[in-house]
């Protein structure tokens, strides 16, 4: 390049590094900000070029130059230095107590009744949250009812644009905004916050986070046609993975129930969730998962006074119990976290070096990544 050339931070950019390399993650949060890309089946595709030099769909995506001190910094006040789970004030098992929620729920429905009882206590006048369209398409969708939130209940494990409905919605002035999403959204959420760009998407109005752990997601096309053969074009209803070591994928289609192995979705994992560092969640107020062996029950941690807040006020209401997470349950969860982080950059080192990586972290904590186990942490 030659002195004084501009580096390109805009479409051009998002092009060639992340939609090109098939590093999206489908989060929604670059669309509807201009009139070049569109969602279309779980992809971000272009439709024309871009000139300018710098761009928000470049600078809120969560697969470009993140510099996660930064990121933390803003959002919890300190570096990125908790190398397992991440900035966590309590870590427990919750269960939402109302049978509809977990009716509905993929797990014990906690999302589900946070989520209602934010916008009841008028704590968010807003949410935004994943719901499938008749094909298991997901798309954001804003909510203000419980009518919404329950068609919205249970998890799709494929990726889809939750994050448009932020960019597009028609807000009423100032209203409070509730957002749950998956890793890489919650990432790109953190990126709408720290950007120095002119804002067009009502971040500032975003009250509350709830994060969905998240090993990996499904690239939409691919595993669409690949289910469908499998369930002989019986209308699907519930999809869910057995916990260790047994791992299957479920699938509820009719009446008939699909056992699945893992192994056998894992070519459509997207290749994005292999360079994903994070499997809780970790800039949220509250992240929420399954917890292992115990049926009906939600892995909670809680990050922010914000989460923490809600979710004592939730318990007082008896909207959701709580009981303590067993330590071999943490220690589970601590080591699947790191190993999702050690996963990454062992293949960045194979793939020629974690320095070309999207983010950025300092060889000391790289060090620890790759030498640390979860027990030894506890
Ligand atoms: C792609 C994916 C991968 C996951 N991987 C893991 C995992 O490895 N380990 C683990 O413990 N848990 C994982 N989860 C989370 C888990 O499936 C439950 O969502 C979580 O336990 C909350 O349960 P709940 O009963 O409280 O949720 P519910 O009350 O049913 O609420 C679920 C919420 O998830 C949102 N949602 C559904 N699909 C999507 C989507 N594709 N993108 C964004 N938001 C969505 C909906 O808006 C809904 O509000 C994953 C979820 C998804 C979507």
């Amino acid at each position: 390049m030659e002195t004084g050339e501009k580096i390109n931070r805009g479409l051009k950019a998002l092009e060639e590094k992340v939609l090109d390399r098939n590093l999206c993650t489908a989060c929604g949060a670059c669309l509807s900000l201009c009139p070049y890309l569109r969602s279309w089946k779980g992809r971000v595709v272009k439709l024309d070029d871009c000139n300018l030099e710098e761009g928000r769909c470049f600078a809120y995506c969560p697969r470009t130059e993140v510099d996660l001190d930064e990121i933390y910094q803003t959002v919890f006040g300190k570096n990125y230095e908790e190398i397992d789970v991440g900035p966590a004030r309590k870590i427990m098992m919750a269960r939402a107590k109302n049978p509809i929620w977990r009716k509905k729920a993929q797990t014990g429905g906690v999302v589900s009744s946070l989520v209602d009882f934010a916008l009841r206590e008028k704590i968010i006048r807003a949410g935004i949250l994943t719901p499938r369209d008749g094909d298991l398409l997901p798309y954001g969708q804003i909510i203000r009812g419980r009518k919404g939130i329950l068609s919205a209940a249970g998890s799709s494990y494929v990726s889809g644009p939750t994050l448009e409905a932020l960019n597009r919605g028609a807000w009423k002035g100032q209203e409070r905004i509730g957002i749950v999403g998956l890793p890489c959204q919650v990432l790109a959420l953190a990126r709408m916050k720290t950007s120095k760009l002119e804002k067009k998407t009502p971040i500032d109005q975003v009250n509350l986070v709830i994060g969905l752990f998240c090993t990996w997601a499904l690239d939409y096309k691919p595993f669409m046609a690949f289910l469908q053969d499998r369930v002989d074009g019986r209308s699907i209803k519930k999809l869910n993975i057995t916990p260790p070591p047994e791992r299957i994928f479920e699938v509820l289609a009719g009446n008939k129930l699909y056992r699945i192995s893992v192994d056998g979705i894992r070519p459509f994992i997207r290749p994005s969730c292999r360079v994903c560092l994070d499997m809780t969640a970790e800039l949220s107020d509250l992240s929420i998962g399954t917890v292992e062996g115990k049926e009906g029950w939600n892995t909670v941690i809680v990050r922010t006074a914000m989460g923490e807040n809600l979710l004592k006020r939730a318990k007082r209401a008896g909207v959701i119990e709580t009981r303590p997470l067993s330590k071999n349950n943490l220690n589970h969860l601590k080591e699947a976290s790191l190993l999702k982080k050690r996963r990454v950059l062992d293949a960045l080192n194979e793939k020629g070096g974690i320095e070309k990586a999207y983010f950025t972290l300092s060889p000391q904590l790289i060090k620890r990544i790759l030498s640390e186990s979860g027990e030894s942490l506890t």
